[in-house]
Formats: C-alpha cells, structure tokens, sequence
C-alpha cells in the first residue's frame, strides 16, 4: 500500500501517533505532488528533514523539485485560464466535499505534525473547506465594472479580468492547511494554476491535499505540491520567469527576501501577508467577565503562534492591577500544557521563544506567570504560558514578534497615549480594542495603524473582506474581490 494510502485511512489520533512511532527508522517520505501524481521515483539524496514537536517523534522527509512543477502548471494555464466558471466551480466544491468527508483525518495529522490542539486542528480544517466554499461560489457571482463616457454616448468602456499565470503559493507552519487553501481556492478559482510550497516544517495536510485534487478531478497540473525548504526550494520558485505570480505567507525577513529576488521582474504580482505584534487596548469601562477571557484567547490561541495574537496587552491605569491579576488567574485555569495547549512547532522555534525570555530575565522584566523553561528533555517541545509585566517600551520583548506563547501586559493613562502606544511598532497587522464607548470604537480604531481592528472580538472572519497588514506587515490584500485583484490581470476596455 502507498504512503498516501496509509496516511489517508489513520483517523483516530492514537491509531496516527501508534503509527508513527511503529514507522522503520522512524522516517516518513513525503513525496511531490506534481502533474496530477506523486512521484514515488525519485532519488533519496535530495530528502529534507523535519520533526514532530510532541513526544512520538518522527521525520517526514521532503523532496524539493521546482522546475517539473511550474513546468506542469505552465503547460496546463492556457486550458484552465479557458475554462468555464462553473467548471472550475465544481471542482472547488468536490474539492470541499472530499476534505469535509476526511475532517477528522486531516485534524489529527495538522494536530501531530504542528502540536496544535486536535480542538484547534478541526477549526481550521473547517475553515480550510470554506476557503474552497467561498471561492467556488464568488466566482459564479463576480460582477465587473462598466462606465459610459461623458458626451460620447456611443462608447462603452468597462473593465475585463483575465487569469495572471502560474503562481507561487508558499505557506508558513502555524495554519498549514488553512493558510495554503486560502491562496489555492482563490489561485484554481480565478483561472490561474500554480504550485504550492507549505512550510518545511508542517508538511503532511497538504501531502493529503495532493490525494483530495486527485480524487477530486483536477484536471493534472492545475496545482501541483511540493516539498522543500524555503532557500531553496522556495527561492527557485518565485525567482522562476514563468512564475508570474507570488502569494506568500510568513516572517517579514522572509518577505523582503521575496521582494528582493522578484524586484526585477515588475510584472509579476506579489502580495506579502507577514508578521504582527500585535497590541490589545483595554479601556476602564469593560466587564472583566468579557475582557479577560478575550484577551487571554486573543494572547494564547494556538499557542501564541498566530500572527493575529495580541501579543502586547495595555491596560488603563485604573483598572490595572485588576486585570493582572484576573488575566494571570484565568491563564493558568485555562492553559495546561498537554491538555488545552500544545507543544511549539520545533526545536528552533523553542529555542528562539526561549531566548527572548532569557533576555528578559536579564532586563529585570516581572514574570507574573511563569518562568524561562529549562532546556528540553527531548520529551517535546513545551512552554508554559507566559505572561510579563515592567517590559520597557523600546525592548525587543516589546517591539519583536515573539510568536509563542509569551504576552506583555503595560499600563497607559488616557486614549491618546493608547493610541500611541498601539503605533509604537514597526509591525501593523491586526490589533484588538476593548470598550463599551461606541464613539472611541470608531475614535480609536480608525487611528490604530492596522490592516485589521477587531472591537470587542477576535479571529473574526468574513471572506470577503480585505485580510492584510500595513507597515512591516506586508503588501497588498486577500479575500473576496481583494483575491481577484492577486490572480487576475485588469485591463479597461473601450468600445465605440
Ligand atoms: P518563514 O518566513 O520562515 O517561512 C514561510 C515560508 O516561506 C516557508 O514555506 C518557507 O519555506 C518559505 N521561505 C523561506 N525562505 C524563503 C525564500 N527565500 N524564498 C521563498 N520562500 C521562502 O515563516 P515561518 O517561520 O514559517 O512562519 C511564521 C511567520 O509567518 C510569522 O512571522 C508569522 O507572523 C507569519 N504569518 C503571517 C500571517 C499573515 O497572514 N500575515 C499568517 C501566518 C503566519
């Protein structure tokens, strides 16, 4: 039996981790998918390695193999770029059916290969399938724009869109399968075919994603998947001239990279959604009943490793000391280590968590909960939830995203210097404002430079709406009419 096959019938999570820790030399071999197939042929020198955070180890290996796949996609664009919106439709919403069918299967494997939560796990799983949903149904929808020309009434212009090419579709580790269907749905949606690049790190959803386009008849070449590491693998593709798009997800340095390998070739479409550090702005008229758990949420889901958390908690002067200690007491109720929370991505990961809280140790920063972990006994990769008090302003503890699970709480006396406190920040990604006053909702969250504000709530999403950072955050926007902008190219036509 092929390793697809295998992987594809271990639902229940025990039977996944059984499996994994029975595996001959504790070593899995994700093959490409690529041309409608995986390529089980290829030779071994060329494997990557990767490793579970949790206790059950074991090392999905990866093969990198560029120019095969846009060679695919390139050759199969201008069938697809032609093909009818219902078509494309359909397969979509197979697309949806197939994964929906396979829910539990694909949350134990995201939740093994991340340590996420299976909890977490099925959330984004869902939210995987409405990606394909979405996509699938605005397509059928979409309308376009025409205008008539003053004082020449017999001439009609109006706005045509046609599919840009192959794209470049690279995913980081925290969402794996979320956050690449987010940029595949939208990629087959709109006509363009591509070539996917998860993270190194978190590999196995979308290896099974490579057995769902099978299943679901996508035509061959459409999307292909491959595995490999970002130098490499991911820089060969954006910097391919056939490549005409790139649709990437990840750290900022990361980002500039891609900005730079691609800075010659103007017309290829890019569009950045990168790192936050985020503040959550907490005013002296909430209800600590609402406020704390939200925060607590907005801090610590997923294990802090969401570039959406609030990561930098202000809290009016009056009210405090109050939240420290209600936030500190909620957090350690809530959040168990191999209970509601679950290991961090890898041993890098941890290690760069843990470096930032040994500077904090030496900056005489508070740790109202928690302290620096001790080195790991290679019994997985946990951190206790964190929370720090006294951290100055200009510290990297405040200024870099430390994606883990470590928050800062600090205190400001009036909305102005909220305001200005949320700003203080290289990073403008998302950012969280809690308060009953309606008019300092729109007051504040108006001025707060973030590509998205979200009063009283978190995580909330609507699909059509723009998703993207400013600032060091990134470039451009996704979702809805946004996604249409990334994969299609404009033109304005005028008729007489
Ligand atoms: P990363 O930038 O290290 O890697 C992301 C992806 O880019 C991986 O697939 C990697 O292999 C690839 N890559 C690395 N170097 C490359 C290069 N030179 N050319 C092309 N591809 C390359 O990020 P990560 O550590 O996987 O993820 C964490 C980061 O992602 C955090 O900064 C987080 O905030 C960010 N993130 C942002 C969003 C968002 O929507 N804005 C969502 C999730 C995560």
């Amino acid at each position: 039996m092929s390793l697809i096959s295998k992987l594809w019938k271990l639902d229940p999570f025990e039977c996944a981790s059984g499996y994994l820790g029975n595996l001959p030399g504790n070593e899995l071999y994700l093959h490409n998918f690529i041309d409608g197939q995986f390529s089980e042929q290829h030779p071994p020198e060329k494997w990557l390695d990767s490793h579970n955070p949790g206790p059950a180890r074991y090392w999905p290996r990866h093969l990198r193999v560029v120019n095969r796949a846009v060679e695919a996609a390139s050759r199969v664009f201008p069938l697809w770029s032609k093909s009818s919106r219902q078509e494309r439709s359909d397969v979509l919403l197979r697309i949806a059916s197939i994964i929906q069918e396979k829910r539990d299967t694909f949350a134990v494997w995201e939740s093994l290969d991340q340590g996420k939560t299976l909890l977490r796990a099925r959330v984004e799983v869902d939210r995987a399938i409405s990606n394909f949903r979405y996509f699938a149904t605005y397509i059928l929808h979409e309308e376009g724009s025409v205008r008539f020309v003053d004082g020449q009434p017999s001439t009609l212009t109006y706005e045509h869109r046609s599919p840009v090419g192959v794209f470049a579709l690279i995913s980081p580790w925290n969402m794996p399968l979320y956050l690449l269907t987010w940029k595949i749905a939208p990629c087959i949606a709109f006509g363009c075919t591509g070539v996917a690049k998860p993270s190194e790190v978190t590999s196995i959803t979308s290896y099974l994603l490579g057995e769902v386009f099978r299943q679901a008849k996508l035509p061959p070449g459409v999307m292909n998947i491959i595995f490999g590491d970002g130098p490499g693998t991911g820089s060969a593709l954006v910097k391919s001239p056939r490549v005409r798009g790139v649709s990437f997800t990840g750290g900022t340095k990361t980002g500039i990279r891609i900005r730079q390998d691609t800075v010659e070739d103007i017309g290829k479409h890019l569009s950045l959604e990168l790192g936050g550090k985020n503040p959550t702005l907490i005013f002296d008229d909430v209800d600590f009943a609402e406020a704390v758990p939200l925060a607590a949420t907005a801090a610590f889901e997923n294990n802090g490793q969401i570039c959406l958390c609030g990561s930098r908690i202000y809290v009016h002067a009056d009210i405090y000391e109050r939240f420290c200690s209600e936030f500190v007491e909620y957090v350690q109720k809530h959040y168990r280590c191999g209970d509601t929370v679950g290991p961090v991505v890898s041993k890098v990961h941890y290690d760069k968590i843990r470096t930032y809280l040994l500077q904090a140790q030496t900056e005489n920063v508070t740790f109202l909960l928690s302290e620096v972990p001790t080195k790991t006994s290679g019994n997985g990769y946990w951190i206790t939830p964190t929370v720090l008090s006294n951290v100055d302003d200009q510290s990297i503890i405040q200024r870099e995203e430390i994606f883990g699970p470590v928050v800062t709480i600090s205190v400001f006396g009036t909305e102005e210097e909220a305001i200005e406190l949320a700003n203080d920040n290289p990073n403008g990604l998302a950012s969280i404002l809690l308060t009953k006053d309606v008019s300092r909702m729109r007051r504040v969250a108006e001025r707060i430079d973030a590509g998205l504000v979200w009063v009283n709530c978190w995580l909330v999403r609507e699909l059509g709406t723009a998703f993207g950072g400013m600032k060091a955050s990134g470039t451009g926007r996704e979702g809805g009419a946004h996604s249409r902008d990334v994969f299609t190219n404009l033109r304005t036509i005028h008729v007489r």
